[in-house]
C-alpha cells in the first residue's frame, strides 16, 4: 500500500494567516480533528451548481429567492491526523472553509470544470499556496503539467502532483486509505475516477460523483455493498423527462430510477431486512427534483429506501454509531 503520511507539514502558519486573510476577520474555524474519522458532504450539485446560469426554472429560481447556493459535489475526509479533499471545485473556498482549515492533500477524480477547476484558488491570485499535494490520475497529471493556468501552479511549486495509480490503496493515515477506482466517463481531457474509503474496522465509503453507464463499468457495484458501507452515487439526473428535447443515448449518466430499479434487482436489496449499508445520491443536476425534498420523486425515493446526500451530511468511519439514514426497510420486496 502506498502511504502518504506523515502529513504534509508544508501548511505552516502562515497560511493559516493567509487562509484568515481569506476568509476575513469574523470568521470561526472548528478545529481540525473531531473524535470520529469522519467523511463530511461538502456540496451535492453537478459542476455547475444551482442556481444554473442561465436557468429560470423552478429549481433555480426558487434557489435565488432563497438566497440558497447548491455546492458543486465534494466531500471532507477528516482523520485524526488532518484533512483530505476529494475534488477541488469552483466552491473550493467556502468548503475548504467549512472544514477550518486547508486539507493535508487534494485528490481529484477527473477534469471536469465542477472537479478541478478550484484548483485556481491556490494560485498567485488568490492563496499563492505552497506545495500542497495534488493527487490525480497520470493522465490528468499531465493535463495538468502541459495546460495554463495550471502547469504555473506546479511551476511555482503551489501545487505539488502526485500520481495517484488505480485499483491500488493509498494510506492516508493509519487504518484509513483511499483507492481510486477508474470509471468510464466522457473523456476528452482525463480519465475518471471514483474513490473507495476503507477504514480498517471495515466501514467503506464509495464516492462515484460521474460515470457513463453501470453496465460500462468492469466492477460491480455488488462489490461495494458491504455492511456498514455508504455509497454515494451519481445522481445527476432522475429521469428523462428533465431533458425532453435530448436523446437519452446522448445523455452520459445513468438515471436515479435507472439506478434504483438495477440496485433493486440485487438479491442483497431484494429482501425485507433493513440493509446493512446505505446507498444515496450525489452530483444533482440543477434540473433534479430531487432538489425538491416534497417532489413525488424524493418521496419515491426515500420509500424505497435509498436518500439524497446533502450538504453537511457526515459520515463517521471509526468508531460510534454509524448515520443510518435508513429507518425503514425498503416496503415493495418484489420490486423489479
Ligand atoms: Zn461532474
Ligand atoms: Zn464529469
Amino acid at each position: 500500500m502506498t502511504s502518504i503520511f506523515p502529513p504534509s507539514t508544508t501548511f505552516c502558519g502562515l497560511f493559516w494567516v493567509t487562509l484568515f486573510c481569506l476568509f476575513g476577520p469574523g470568521c470561526e474555524l472548528a478545529p481540525l480533528n473531531g473524535p470520529e474519522v469522519e467523511v463530511v458532504v461538502l456540496g451535492t450539485a453537478q459542476d455547475a451548481g444551482l442556481p444554473h446560469i442561465g436557468c429560470a426554472k423552478a429549481n433555480c429560481e426558487l434557489a435565488r429567492a432563497e438566497g440558497r447556493r447548491e455546492k458543486v459535489s465534494a466531500l471532507g475526509v477528516r482523520g485524526h491526523s488532518g484533512w483530505w479533499l476529494l475534488d477541488a471545485t469552483p466552491d473550493l473556498p467556502a468548503q475548504i472553509q467549512a472544514m477550518g482549515s486547508l486539507p493535508d492533500a487534494i485528490f481529484l477524480t477527473h477534469a471536469h470544470i465542477g472537479h478541478y477547476t478550484g484548483l485556481m484558488y491556490l494560485g498567485r491570485e488568490a492563496l499563492g499556496s505552497h506545495k500542497v499535494p495534488v493527487w490525480c490520475s497520470q493522465r490528468l497529471a499531465d493535463f495538468l503539467r502541459k495546460n495554463g493556468p495550471w502547469e504555473q501552479l506546479i511551476k511555482l511549486q503551489q501545487i505539488e502532483l502526485h500520481i495517484l495509480p488505480p485499483n491500488t490503496p493509498v494510506e492516508l493515515e493509519p487504518g484509513l486509505s483511499l483507492t481510486a477506482l477508474p470509471v468510464p466517463h466522457r473523456d476528452e481531457y482525463s480519465d475518471t475516477y471514483g474513490f473507495q474509503l476503507q477504514h480498517q474496522n471495515g466501514r467503506s465509503l464509495l464516492f462515484i460523483p460521474d460515470i457513463d453507464q453501470w453496465h460500462q463499468w468492469p466492477r460491480q457495484l455488488t462489490d461495494f455493498l458491504q455492511p456498514d458501507a455508504t455509497l454515494l452515487l451519481d445522481g445527476t439526473f432522475y429521469s428523462g423527462a428533465e431533458l425532453p428535447h435530448r436523446d437519452l443515448s446522448e445523455i452520459p449518466h445513468p438515471l436515479v430510477s435507472s439506478t434504483m430499479n438495477q440496485l433493486e434487482t440485487l438479491p442483497q436489496l431484494n429482501k425485507a431486512t433493513a440493509w446493512p449499508f446505505q446507498i444515496g445520491f450525489i452530483h444533482l443536476n440543477h434540473s433534479n427534483p430531487l432538489w425538491n425534498a416534497n417532489s413525488d420523486e424524493s418521496a419515491d425515493l426515500h420509500q424505497r429506501g435509498f436518500f439524497v446526500a446533502r450538504e453537511g451530511m457526515r459520515f463517521a468511519l471509526s468508531h460510534g454509531p454509524v448515520a443510518k439514514l435508513i429507518s425503514t426497510p425498503p416496503a415493495d420486496t418484489d420490486a423489479p
